[in-house]
């Protein structure tokens, strides 16, 4: 029995203790907000804090980069802590993640760093309009974003930025050039102790509202190939150990690395179903010092993500291939709460499974739903 400790309690490491019973690998989660030792599923309190639960357990891992320092630095004190506090704070600070991109040599979208007004005016003669413009601590589902596209804004915009800079010390923002991106794809892989790596196949994403809502593994060997090799440049620059994500736009066939996620990955739930090892077992047994299991596609799969809905019609049970996951959280608007797995045989098949789905679903609540699976 190996003991893994999870920064973070929500879904991720909810599933990873699904994925890792079968390995008699236990999970306990620590809940940054409360500062306890949950239960992964019931999130019951357990055992007596941090420091003990640091003792006990035999590795520690992160579902999510935005822990505090002081956490971490415990966390890395301890020698038992994998990826590495490094690749988390990359995670969760764009200007180090930019950085890293730069010196792994991966192309990203040109970028400057914004701390004062004159650094606005630099960034924009530097990196052009249109711009997105990103705080560098924080920001996850497209939150913490503002979209500069004419100079008569950038006043009112200003005045926003410079509010979330005041927010804390550290903070910044991060303007990039916008991407005319024809798609938006990522790459899910995992690289264990020995340095060996296991990639999955890419997959598609539709974001709604900033909010990823369909994820379809595609089988695309050029485009694979060059995302591996950026994997591969990313993963081995950090001596990565565990499942690592990088979100890319698609640009005529030339990708770009949009961001980088140290963790499993929310365009990876598919593997759950899809492939023959999914992400939360490969991540455990990456940093468990195991052999990693084959990420091979064994059925055609897309994930619905479920927003906001605490239930679904029973008819999306009776459909063929099709599993749902809760991830036992109370219900709020646009709340990440559970997501629907899609296999089929072929693409063809997955398509009218898809539209099946979208016609027995409240379309309020899956708008994308829809037109995604008719342009599949
Ligand atoms: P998530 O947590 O969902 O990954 P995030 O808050 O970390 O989101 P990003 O992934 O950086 O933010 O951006 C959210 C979305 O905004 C992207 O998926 C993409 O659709 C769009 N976007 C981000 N940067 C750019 C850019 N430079 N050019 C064009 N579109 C962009
Ligand atoms: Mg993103």
């Amino acid at each position: 029995m190996k003991h893994v400790l999870v920064l973070g309690a929500g879904q991720l490491a909810r599933m990873m203790a699904l994925a890792g019973a079968p390995l008699n690998i236990k999970i306990s989660a620590f809940d940054v907000n409360s500062e306890d030792i949950v239960h992964p599923l019931t999130l019951e309190v357990l055992g007596n804090g941090l420091q003990q639960a640091i003792d006990l357990a035999d590795v520690i891992t992160a579902e999510f980069e935005h822990i505090p320092l002081a956490v971490l630095d415990i966390c890395e004190k301890s020698g038992k802590f994998l990826p590495s506090t490094q690749a988390i704070k990359a995670g969760g600070d764009r200007r180090i993640e930019k950085a890293l991109l730069d010196q792994a040599g991966v192309k990203n979208a040109k970028y400057a760093i914004i701390r004062s007004r004159q650094d606005f005016d630099t960034a924009i003669s530097h990196v052009g309009l249109p711009m997105v413009l990103k705080s560098a601590l924080g920001g996850y589902d497209g939150k913490g974003q503002w979209r500069l596209k004419s100079l008569d804004n950038v006043e009112s915009i200003w005045a926003e930025m410079l509010a979330c800079i005041e927010q804390s010390e550290n903070q910044a923002i991060v303007a990039e050039e916008f991407v005319p991106f024809q798609r938006e794809v990522s790459l899910i892989g995992a690289r264990n102790q020995q340095g060996d790596i296991a990639i999955y196949p890419l997959a598609e994403n539709v974001h709604t509202d900033g909010v990823l809502t369909l994820s379809t593994a595609i089988d695309e060997t050029e485009l694979q190939q060059q995302a591996a090799k950026m994997f591969t440049a990313v993963a081995e620059s950090l001596d990565y150990v565990g499942v690592l994500a990088l979100e890319f736009f698609d640009v005529n066939g030339a990708l770009l690395v949009n961001e980088i996620a140290p963790r499993v990955h929310n365009s990876g739930h598919w593997t759950q179903q899809g492939a023959d090892t999914c992400q939360f077992e490969n991540h455990l047994r990456a940093v468990c010092n195991m052999p990693l299991g084959s990420t091979q596609l064994t059925r055609t799969t897309s994930m619905v993500n479920i927003l906001g809905e605490d239930c679904v019609p029973e008819a999306v049970h009776q459909l063929p291939g099709c599993h749902v996951h809760w991830y036992g959280k109370e219900k709020r608007a646009g709340r990440k709460m559970g997501h629907i797995n899609v296999s089929a045989s072929d693409n063809t098949e997955l398509k009218a499974t898809l539209i099946k789905l979208a016609d027995v679903l409240d379309p309020a609540a899956f708008p994308a739903l829809k037109p995604a699976a008719h342009a599949l």
